[in-house]
């Protein structure tokens, strides 16, 4: 189901033919979104043989609802990957982000692609937390970011302190998708069924291969990996608003309910009300996003609105690498922490090395086989908890939504659904699955809708 924004209203891509039949390739590739297809374009830059298998449609996950800052600069981060992990794993994924971006710019250079792509400076702003600001501020120093403390942006409001990094950038995402993906090979309506030692099969035909990458947003393979313990999901909202003074730079609050902004063509995107996906049965957050457009940009007029969601991971790095010890040849891309732009592009880099068998410098920082902290190991726990306790209990579920559909319970691990009054959604709270009204999955890590009168519960 292709998610309406912006992005995927402006631009269509062209349509790809399904799969048809067995075919045998050197890596497979599962999701058409931003990871999936960088992934494909630098393999094939490699002289590596490899197709993608898109569900749906290239660009109809999360990539075609992002806000789509391109910036190493990723809320308070640097700091916290100092104390648990130490200056150097710190360093390395800054240096992988600041990498991608200058790696965005190449491919678009060299093949001329139109995406709207502007530099520009991102910046962090603090009303309440300018300490903690300000310590991050002493951290990018620290690893040798050319960051600089400002008290003075453009927006229309006082803060207390900002943050700016230079050169980073923003673009238009499925503008940028079409062209790339016009190089790769894409089936689309494909879906992944089950995941081998050496194969996928599809619900429309097998697929042999000596390669086989999870760039499917949340992998949906259970054991090994583990993903569904050590990831749980996040949606936030975005409001597209007309007639609002342009933005040069991109902004991100790093105090609770602050603002996501930036400017695309005559927009200006305000983004936030973040929540644990399956966690808001009130709703109310496109509400609050107008409220606030109302006050600070008071000409303004809503365009457009959306929302989407994104893996979190326990220590807030991704995980990019290898699926599990014991699969050598089943990569992954996932937990990106809404900062999917520059980790697709890291992505690619590192599992396009590490399919041709280059080393690359910056893999150890993202691999998914890491040693975690103390702190993120108890992360562990709570996720496990939370799954234990909504596989119990029922949360906030109406009685008159619950004929529509077969069951209440994820189809991915049986957790009890809650539903959004905002979007009308069934949504899981252990481990972010969606399903619309009628019940028809829309994010994963399920697979199985849970529609009225249709499979097993
Ligand atoms: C509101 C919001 C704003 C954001 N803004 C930014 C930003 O400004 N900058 C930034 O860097 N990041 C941002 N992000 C994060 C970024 O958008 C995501 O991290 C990124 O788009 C994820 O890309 P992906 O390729 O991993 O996933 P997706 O785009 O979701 O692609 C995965 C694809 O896999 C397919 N798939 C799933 N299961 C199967 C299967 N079984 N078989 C075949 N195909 C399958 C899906 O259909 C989908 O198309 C934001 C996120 C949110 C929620």
């Amino acid at each position: 189901m292709q998610k309406k924004s912006y992005w995927n209203e402006t631009v269509s891509i062209p349509a790809r033919n399904p799969l048809a039949g067995d075919i045998s390739i050197d890596t497979v590739i599962i999701g058409g979104g931003m990871a999936g297809i960088l992934t494909a374009f630098l393999l094939k830059k490699k002289g590596r043989e490899c197709i993608v298998l898109e569900a749906e449609r290239i660009g109809g996950g999360q990539t075609g609802c992002t806000t789509a800052k391109v910036t190493s600069q990723h809320n308070l981060i640097y700091a916290d990957l100092i104390k648990t992990k130490g200056e150097v794993l710190a360093r390395q994924y800054a240096q992988a982000n600041e990498a991608a971006i200058r790696e965005y710019e190449s491919v678009i250079r060299q093949n001329k692609i139109d995406c709207d792509w502007k530099e520009c400076p991102a910046y962090l702003y603090a009303d309440r937390k300018k300490t903690e600001l300000h310590n991050e501020y002493m951290a990018a120093l620290h690893l040798g970011i050319p960051a600089r403390w400002t008290e003075d942006t453009e927006l229309p409001f006082r803060v207390e302190g900002a943050l700016r990094f230079d050169a980073q950038a923003r673009f238009h995402p499925i503008k940028f998708l079409k062209a790339v993906s016009d190089e790769v090979t894409v089936f689309e309506n494909t879906k992944v069924i089950k995941v081998t030692d050496n194969g996928v099969e599809t619900d429309k035909g097998n697929v042999q291969a000596a390669n086989i990458v999870f760039a499917c947003h949340y992998p949906f393979v259970n054991i090994p990996g583990y993903y569904f313990m050590r990831m749980y999901q996040e949606r936030s909202y975005v409001l597209a608003v007309k007639g609002a003074p342009p933005l040069n730079g991109v902004y991100l609050g790093v105090d609770q309910d602050s603002l996501s902004l930036r400017t695309a063509g005559e927009l200006l995107l305000i983004g936030g009300e973040g929540h644990r996906t399956g966690e808001d049965t009130c709703g109310g957050q496109y509400g609050k996003l107008k409220s606030a457009a109302a006050r600070w940009w008071p000409d303004s007029k809503e365009a457009y609105r959306w929302s989407a969601q994104d893996c979190m991971t326990l220590d807030k790095v991704p995980y990019i690498g290898r699926y599990s010890r014991r699969k050598q040849n089943w990569f992954v891309a996932t937990g990106f922490q809404k900062w999917g732009m520059t980790s697709s592009m890291v992505s690619a880099m590192i599992l396009s090395d590490m399919i041709t068998g280059e080393k690359n410098r910056h893999e150890e920082v993202f691999s998914p086989q890491r040693h975690i902290g103390q702190d993120a190991a108890g992360n562990v726990c709570k996720e496990s908890g939370h799954t234990a306790v909504t596989l119990t209990k029922p949360s906030g579920l109406p009685e008159d939504k619950k004929e529509k559909v077969r069951t209440t319970r994820c189809s991915h691990l049986g957790c009890h659904l809650s539903w959004n009054p905002e979007e009308k959604t069934y949504e899981c709270p252990c481990h972010g699955s969606r399903f619309d009204c009628r019940g028809r999955v829309i994010d994963g890590p399920a697979q199985k809708d849970i529609t009225a009168g249709g499979g097993d519960e």
